[in-house]
């Protein structure tokens, strides 16, 4: 017997605490279940960006013509992990489809919509859970090397710009006096003075799930193996020591959601982007805010514990091996870049990236076990849409109408 109002929530990322926090807020019992301790998927290893100016999707009509170069290429930041490919097939037909200039502007106007509202929504939770001396507010800078680069981002910057993202053009010298350690040649920056940063993303979860748990909430540590329904308005898990029951359940185990699809629930085409990071212990004060470098696809982030280079996209499975071909990318790039960083890197990490082929987020019911909610999908950008998506979860749980229209994120639109 279950008491009402009582949900579940699988996965304790940045996108699982913020469902649960904002589920406790509507008056939810909320149960948040994770296998591991909260924080440690792809919200540990991120390059911990609060990104609302990420509006453009990294799909894009340029896409075709530099897609042999970018996967052939020696020093590239795209790979293939050529054993996955046969799988990986449907997901990349789909990604090219929605490579089209118009559905990538229709892509853009809905992230945007939700970045719009992303701090608004992630605020409160912060505030609760007391991680202010976790987050930085010094802005993003992004840099292009060479005036060809900056021109062909041309679109992108209008595109951003319509979605209504303040960006300052910089050129070399005012970039030079915001971070006098980068080195290398650069042609222009964009500065996002909105943009903010977490000093220590896993340490922000783990705030939010023990505010989460001090006032009222259960964190279960358990890995979910199954899940069905039972009856109407019921939908049990199963684990390897118990099952439990509840009346509705948020899926928001980022990059893992795919291990549920299938029985029973729809199929999603959900795959990874295997992304890297190497930290650079002690050596955070070389550079004051996060800065990316556009051509190699990697941002550079002064942390609590070091600086961290973390980027690189690669297409696979979520097979837990790391390629030392990205690690050994990165390492190399951002010593080339960076004047004074010393050594080869002191830690790398490897994350999954939850990513649907049109870069758009799933938040909404399932339609064949409407009791199941999604909150899945977040590709680059879950560390700022966690909030909004909490948000939308508990608005959807609670039959409330939503605060923005989520239809573009529909289960059902694949
Ligand atoms: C290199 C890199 C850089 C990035 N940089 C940024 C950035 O600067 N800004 C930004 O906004 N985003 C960034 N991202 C993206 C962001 O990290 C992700 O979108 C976000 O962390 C996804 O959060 P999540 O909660 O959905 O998933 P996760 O954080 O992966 O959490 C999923 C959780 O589910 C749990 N789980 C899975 N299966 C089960 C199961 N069966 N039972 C119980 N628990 C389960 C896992 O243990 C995990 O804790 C970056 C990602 C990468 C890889």
């Amino acid at each position: 017997m279950v008491s009402e109002r009582e949900v579940a929530v699988i996965g304790a990322g940045i996108v699982g605490v913020s469902c649960a926090l904002w589920l406790q807020r509507k008056g939810f019992r909320v149960t948040l279940i994770d296998r591991q301790e909260p924080g440690n998927g792809a919200s540990y290893g991120n390059a911990c960006t609060f990104a609302t100016y990420a509006t453009v999707p990294i799909n894009s009509p340029s896409i075709f013509p530099r897609l042999p170069g970018l996967i052939f290429a020696k020093d590239s930041p795209l790979k293939i992990d050529w054993s996955y490919i046969l799988q990986m097939t449907p997901w990349l037909l789909k990604f090219l489809s929605s490579c089209r200039e118009a559905r990538v502007s229709e892509i853009a106007q809905q992230l945007g919509k939700l970045m719009g509202e992303a701090e608004a929504a992630a605020a409160p939770l912060f505030a609760d859970s007391g991680v202010r001396d976790l987050l930085s507010r010094r802005g993003c800078l992004y840099l292009y090397d060479t005036k060809a680069s900056f021109d062909a981002a041309q679109k992108e910057i209008g595109l951003r710009l319509e979605t209504g993202v303040k960006l300052e053009v910089l050129d070399a010298e005012e970039v030079r006096q915001m971070e006098p350690a980068i080195s290398a040649e650069y042609y222009k920056g964009l500065y996002f003075p909105d943009a903010f940063q977490y000093l220590d993303p896993r340490a922000v979860v783990q705030k939010m799930v023990d505010h989460f748990v001090g006032i009222g909430g259960n964190f279960l540590k358990a890995e979910i193996q199954g899940l069905g329904r039972v009856g109407e308005n019921h939908v049990e898990l199963r684990s390897k020591g118990a099952d439990f029951s509840f009346e509705q359940v948020v899926l928001s185990a980022g990059a893992w959601s795919k291990s549920f699809f299938g029985r029973g629930l729809e199929k999603l085409p959900l795959e990874a982007e295997r992304g890297y990071h190497v930290l650079f212990k002690g050596q955070e004060s070389l550079i004051s805010r996060p800065v990316g470098w556009a051509s190699g696809g990697f941002y550079m982030t002064p942390m609590n514990d070091g600086l961290r280079v973390a980027g690189t996209v690669e297409l696979g499975s979520l097979r837990p091996k790391e390629n030392q071909v990205n690690i050994d990318y990165l390492s190399r790039k951002a010593k080339g870049v960076m004047d004074g960083l010393e050594g080869e890197g002191d830690e790398s990490w490897l994350g999954f990236r939850p990513t649907l082929p049109d870069a758009l987020p799933v938040i909404g019911r399932s339609g064949n076990v409407p009791e199941v909610i999604f909150a899945l999908g977040h590709q680059h950008v879950g560390m700022t849409l966690g909030g909004i998506t909490g948000r939308l979860v508990s608005e959807i749980a609670g039959g409330q109408s939503t605060s923005l229209d989520v239809s573009p994120f529909s289960p059902s639109r694949f």
